[in-house]
């Protein structure tokens, strides 16, 4: 018999992004003449940087007639980019992080969803609300998720995280094993400071937590009291895995080459009570289920990490830094309410207490034609609130500003 996981049945369907483009299509449809200005973008959108692009190239001669061919390559990632995170993301911040603990990946959305295998089934997952989905949908693959009542899920416990608490995720009130964290956040744009990650970081010794630390956003950092990665806490070391991506960095969604970082230090329990290392399971884990990131984007990867690299990635985050900046300055001025857009590339907004996320959206397709996202897709807590982003052209956010005071 073929029996399915009857998990992915209690998952309900996601109909934000595509709900949001048949929105506008039908209002591009019904009003032709009018320009619809995309900031629902959750995606890079600007050239790669020449670096990486000049690297990939090479790479790719290498696989050719009379290069340096490249097939399987460890699971775990060339050491020729291990090293390179290992310097320039920890040793030059003054971290511990050794290359032998950083595990290279196509990306941190499959880290994120696999990182369940290694920890026992009862595990209880704490997330922030709202969140990026995939925490809670991986948790309920998994097995651990309970039953939806009401819009939450039984099985999880959920971080207060709203408007009283300015968006940041509070201690949680029920004891969990394993809390997933995400700074800067996606869909909010705000971002824990040094003494915020430290109380993670106590809470979770004290309480023999795991903290999984989502930090793909890290380079839209510029604040001196946000830390770049959660190994700037004394004894994370002993409590946190961090997973990092090249993404939204240095662009490459479409490339693919993410890493998670589990330190030596970093121990869990057997249900005899014996003491393992994370590290050692991931290990298993990766080195049975994952054949590697390819050669050409860890090439690519690497060359982030050169003086031009470092130079054209840092101009690409402030071009949609300046993007974001000027998102948070237009609603700030016109009165209202928002998160985000200082280091992140998101801006999170309300208009008003009472408005619901998706008549924030018709009304700005309507009257500034403007997409946004609709915050209820990320959780119950993001009901009446609306996500913009940076990642558009100078020109069309200037434009959609511009309307935007127009019409509200
Ligand atoms: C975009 C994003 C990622 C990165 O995913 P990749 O698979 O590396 O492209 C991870 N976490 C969050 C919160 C994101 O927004």
């Amino acid at each position: 018999m073929i029996k399915v996981n009857d998990q992915f049945l209690k998952l309900p369907e996601s109909y934000l992004f595509s709900e949001v483009a048949r929105k506008i299509r039908e209002y591009k449809e019904q009003n032709p003449e009018k320009e619809v200005i995309r900031m629902d973008i959750g995606d890079v959108t600007l050239p790669l940087p020449a670096a990486t692009i000049e690297a990939m190239h090479k790479a790719v001669d290498d696989q050719g007639e009379g290069g340096d061919f490249h097939g399987y390559g460890p699971e775990q990632g060339y050491q020729f980019l291990r090293d390179a995170i290992a310097a320039n993301d920890y040793a030059a911040r003054g971290c511990g992080i050794q290359a032998d603990e950083i595990f290279v990946s196509d990306g941190a959305k499959s880290d994120l969803g696999n990182l369940g295998d290694i920890l026992s089934n009862d595990c209880r997952i704490a997330v922030a609300d709202p969140g990026y989905p995939v925490y809670v949908d991986a948790t309920v693959i998994s097995g651990r998720g309970g039953e939806l009542k009401n819009g939450r899920w039984t099985g999880i416990e959920y971080l207060k995280c709203d408007r009283s608490t300015d968006f940041k995720p509070q201690l949680p009130e029920h004891e969990a094993d394993v809390i997933i964290l995400c700074s800067p956040s996606n869909p909010t744009g705000t971002a824990m400071n040094r003494e915020e990650l430290r109380q993670w970081v106590d809470y979770a010794n004290r309480h023999g937590a795991l903290i999984i630390y989502d930090s793909a956003y890290e380079s839209y950092i510029s604040s001196p009291d946000i830390p770049r990665s959660i190994y700037e806490i004394e004894g994370a070391e002993k409590c946190a895995i961090e997973v990092r991506s090249f993404s939204k960095t240095a662009g490459f969604t479409g490339i693919r080459c993410g890493y998670t970082v589990v330190p030596k230090t970093l121990k869990g329990v057997t249900s005899d009570g014996e003491e393992v290392e994370l590290r050692k399971l991931w290990n298993r884990r990766q080195t049975t289920k994952f054949n590697g990131a390819g050669y050409i984007s860890q090439r690519g990867a690497e060359a982030v990490y050169s003086e031009e690299g470092k130079r054209q990635v840092r101009a690409n985050v402030e071009y949609y830094m300046e993007n974001a900046r000027l998102i948070r300055k237009t609603l700030e001025e016109m009165g209202f309410k928002v998160w985000g857009g200082e280091n992140s590339p998101y801006v999170w907004a309300s208009f008003g207490e009472k408005a619901d996320s998706w008549e924030l959206f018709d009304r700005l397709l309507r009257e500034a034609q403007i997409s946004c996202t609709p915050g209820s897709g990320f959780g119950a807590n993001g009901a009446g609130f609306i996500r913009l982003t940076g990642f558009n052209t100078h020109e069309k956010t200037r434009e959609a500003m511009r309307r935007l005071r127009q019409c509200l």
